[in-house]
């Protein structure tokens, strides 16, 4: 299996309303944070064969600067990358973008664009606390178009507090109107440590309605696959299958990845570990020259198994019984004969002789699906 080759930029210019993953908003560390995330790919020199995947996320990496992208990319190139035919992907903020970074995105070699829109509504922006306006993202996406790339993804997000479905659709609507070859929709989380979880605790906002949520989930399924976009995993749809995210297939059926920068994650088939949530310990572990790893865990047998079929359960792909039956040893179709034939039975998956697949119902409630 190719690896894949994750690199973690932990900075923003402001924090979102929602948002957990690990970031800061001051942005004088970036060069010492190029200089140590540099270090510590070396420290991996070697260690994984040559990866077909390079991820750039956030944080926001459209922060740094050309140079320090190309820097960056020319490093990973010469470590990591097989010579053709890599996927290397960047999340970008619309409020960052403009015709000038496009073009200098596209020079250094990146071939696909993962744009942060969420919504085309204002309001909805103005309450997530985003930093960019619907008319940014729309000249973000032109932008990246006009620069030369062909693979275009838009992040959007649902279930916001106070978004009616008339809202949802028409954001749905408009970005179909730049036929982007991705489109990742996802369900907001109300992250107890955000300012929003602190909001919906106080009481301040209403949590989400379950059967709403359900019908925003079908809405998109529908719209977009009626639109011609193959909805592959929960969250995630392609125009074509050939722009399907090939990384993030990656972390769907255990394959190795590693995982650059603080925060990142890495998994070698049987132990994943992690680096520092802290962009300070991460540069200070480098400069002493120890790998930047917080801590690790071993993957039993067991545990792997259930992860499997959490993840395999969220992709249309499903799960492939008979290798599954091989890197598991577990005969599923077997073992859980019972509660697989009730689940089709609800319309839920569907199996065949050597698949079960989650149908649209099914992907609505992969996470249910995954207990049993
Ligand atoms: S830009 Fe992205 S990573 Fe940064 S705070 Fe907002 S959601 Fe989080």
């Amino acid at each position: 299996m190719i690896p894949g080759i994750y690199i973690h930029i932990p900075f923003c210019l402001s924090k979102c309303g929602y948002c957990d993953f690990y970031s800061v908003t001051s942005t004088e560390k970036i060069p010492r944070f190029v200089e140590a995330l540099l270090r510590e790919a070396e420290m991996y020199r070697g260690s994984f064969s040559r990866s077909d995947t390079l991820y750039l996320g956030g944080g926001t990496p459209s922060l740094l600067s050309p140079e320090q992208l190309a820097l960056i990319l020319k490093v990973m190139h010469e470590l990591f990358l097989s010579s053709s035919d890599t996927e290397v992907t960047i999340e970008a903020n619309p409020g960052d973008m403009n015709r000038t970074l496009a073009d200098s995105l596209f020079i250094s070699g990146i071939n696909r664009i993962s744009l942060g829109v969420q919504s085309f509504d204002d309001n909805i922006l103005s309450f997530l606390g985003r930093r960019h306006s619907s008319a940014d993202a729309i000249s973000a996406i032109e932008d990246a178009r006009s620069a030369g790339f062909e693979n275009i993804g838009l992040d959007l997000i649902y279930g916001v507090p106070g978004q009616s479905m008339e809202s949802w659709t028409n954001t749905l609507r408009r970005a179909l109107s730049f036929q982007p070859e991705h489109l990742s929709c996802y369900q907001l989380t109300i992250e107890p440590s955000t300012p929003l979880g602190k909001r919906y605790q106080t009481g301040e906002i209403a949590g989400p309605d379950e059967d709403l949520l359900y019908d925003f989930f079908m809405r998109t399924s529908e719209l977009l696959e009626d639109s011609g976009y193959t909805h592959y995993e929960v969250s995630n749809f392609a125009r074509n299958p050939s722009f399907m995210s090939r990384h993030n297939r990656k972390y769907w059926n255990h394959t190795p990845y590693i995982g650059l920068g603080p925060a990142a994650h890495s998994f070698s088939g049987n132990r994943r570990w992690w680096n520092y949530r802290s962009v300070e310990d991460y540069i200070d572990r480098i400069g002493r020259g120890f790998p930047p790893i917080e801590r690790s865990e071993i993957l039993n047998m067991e545990q792997r198994r259930l992860e499997a079929l959490y993840l395999g359960l969220r992709t249309r792909m499903g799960i492939d019984l008979r290798d599954f039956s091989e890197r598991y040893a577990f005969d599923l179709l077997e073992e859980k004969r019972e509660i697989l034939t009730i689940m089709q039975d609800e319309g839920l998956i569907t199996i065949d002789d050597n698949h079960i697949r989650p149908t649209r119902r099914g992907l609505a409630m992969a996470d249910s699906l995954a207990l049993i």
